[in-house]
């Protein structure tokens, strides 16, 4: 190790920075990704490593799965596009048939498309304020679900002050989101998940009473992703139905890192018996091409007047082709039951390392959505984003893809393809381990903190 990076792929990162400007990134390590091939990447200058990032939860089915390439390579020699603004198309039509079959509820149901996490994020909220005449919108601290106007009207990681220079929006309330191992409360989440559910649902009902008549929507992360991969205790999403039910306020299960098999169910909310009133889906939805869904509640949807769900490329024929496919895949291969499998056995693996390594304060997995909290001090649980950021830097130069998230930043993220090979998994393990013991061993200089922005 040094602390003067080797800029791989040195040349690129030159141009990006003299024409792309630098809001487009939270930047990690040197280096530029030309190529993706199942569970590996290579880098511009042909390093290998086994990706354990998966471009932030979008290769739920790998790099380049020959049935979403084969899929996108016999539409795009039909036809690339043709809005479906003024005409009908069967692509989009087939993708909402396959999706409305995988999300939870029997009432009718619609989907509509878009393109990214953000866009789903405000269309579901557009849907819910005209639905309801109302205008408020309950979401959480702590969250991320975008960086379109309204999207980023309810993303609280982001600071308030620039949030709130570029998008006012008076019409949204932020409340606590139960985490089990540091909430504002001083409860211990798993040790008494009944106390901080409680603790949750009274600022849920004291904001209802606020905005009494007025809360057109409730939105939530089922586990909170890019937050720290934090799940809520087991009776907080029956709770949060049960009074959005009462106060017909729509709920908004929003799975955009959540969804698509990783984990361990089609949509993680499934662990906690719910049903939502629309899903929101991006990210591993399109296997690797540009698409997003709100499917839910038929009524809700319909209520917005033409055009207000309609983009020129609404329901690309191209995305809807890779998403159908991949849909498939991770039905036909199973991969909810293998994200299960891989996930349990990577918890378990990190259970044994905390013997061997302090730093490993908390450990959180439901299938392949996992985060590990690296911290200084076990008993305070006190946040390392150093040591976080120097094991990610070690894992990189041994040839494993992984980075950090988190409000402290110092949570590990794990998210490899469901479909990673039993080999590569067990190569992955191993590069891992020797990423910790770097790390811990202060071999990783200080230095290349000034190279690593993170989260
Ligand atoms: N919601 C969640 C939960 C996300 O993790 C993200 C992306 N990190 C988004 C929304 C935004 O998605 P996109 O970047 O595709 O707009």
């Amino acid at each position: 190790y040094t602390d003067k990076p080797i800029a791989r792929s040195g040349e690129i990162i030159e141009r990006e920075e003299r024409v792309l400007p630098k809001a487009v990134a939270i930047k990690y390590f040197p280096m530029a990704i030309e190529r993706g091939r199942g569970s590996l990447v290579w880098d511009a200058d042909g390093n290998r490593y086994i990706d354990f990032l998966t471009s932030a939860a979008v290769y739920n089915v790998g790099h380049g799965h020959p049935a979403v390439v084969e899929a996108v390579r016999e539409q795009v020699g039909k036809l690339q596009n043709y809005t479906i603004v003024y005409f009908y198309n069967d692509r989009p039509v087939r993708l909402a048939e396959r999706l409305i079959e995988t999300t939870p509820g029997t009432f009718a149901k619609k989907a509509a498309f878009a393109f990214s996490g953000s866009d789903g994020v405000d269309g579901a909220i557009r849907a819910a304020r005209s639905f309801t005449g109302r205008r408020q919108v309950l979401c959480f601290k702590n969250a991320y679900h975008g960086m379109t106007t309204i999207s980023l009207s309810v993303t609280a990681i982001v600071g308030r002050e620039i949030r709130e220079r570029v998008c006012p929006d008076r019409n949204v309330v932020f409340l606590e989101y139960p985490d089990p191992y540091r909430n504002s409360w001083g409860i211990d989440g798993y040790g008494d998940p009944e106390a901080l559910t409680e603790a949750a649902m009274k600022e849920v009902e004291e904001a209802l009473a606020r905005h009494r008549g007025d809360v057109a929507a409730l939105l939530i992360e089922p586990a909170q992703g890019d937050g720290g991969m934090i799940f809520p205790p087991r009776p907080f999403m029956r709770r949060l139905r049960e009074v959005t039910e009462r106060e017909g306020v729509v709920f908004i299960d929003e799975e955009v890192q959540t969804g698509m098999g990783r984990s361990g169910r089609w949509w993680a909310i499934e662990h906690d018996d719910v049903v939502p009133d629309l899903i929101v889906s991006a990210k591993a939805l399109g296997g690797g091409l540009p698409i997003s869904a709100i499917v839910g509640r038929a009524d809700i949807l319909d209520d917005l007047p033409s055009p207000l769900l309609a983009y020129t490329h609404t329901g690309h024929a191209v995305s809807c082709a890779a998403a159908e496919a991949t849909l498939s895949v991770i039905r036909d291969e199973k991969l909810t039951e293998k994200a299960e499998e891989k996930g349990r056995r990577l918890a378990d693996w990190f259970r044994r390392r905390a013997e061997r390594f302090p730093f490993i304060g908390d450990i959180r997995q439901r299938g392949l959505l996992m985060g590990v909290e690296i911290v200084s001090d076990r008993e305070k649980k006190s946040p390392d984003k150093a040591m976080a950021l120097k094991i990610s830097w070690a894992a990189w130069e041994r040839g494993l893809l992984l980075i950090t998230f988190g409000r402290d930043g110092n949570v590990l993220r794990l998210a490899p393809p469901l479909n990673i090979s039993e080999e590569l998994f067990l190569e992955a393990l191993d590069r891992l381990e020797g990423a910790l013991d770097d790390a811990s061993s202060g071999r990783v200089p200080d230095g290349i903190l000034t190279h690593l922005q993170g989260w």
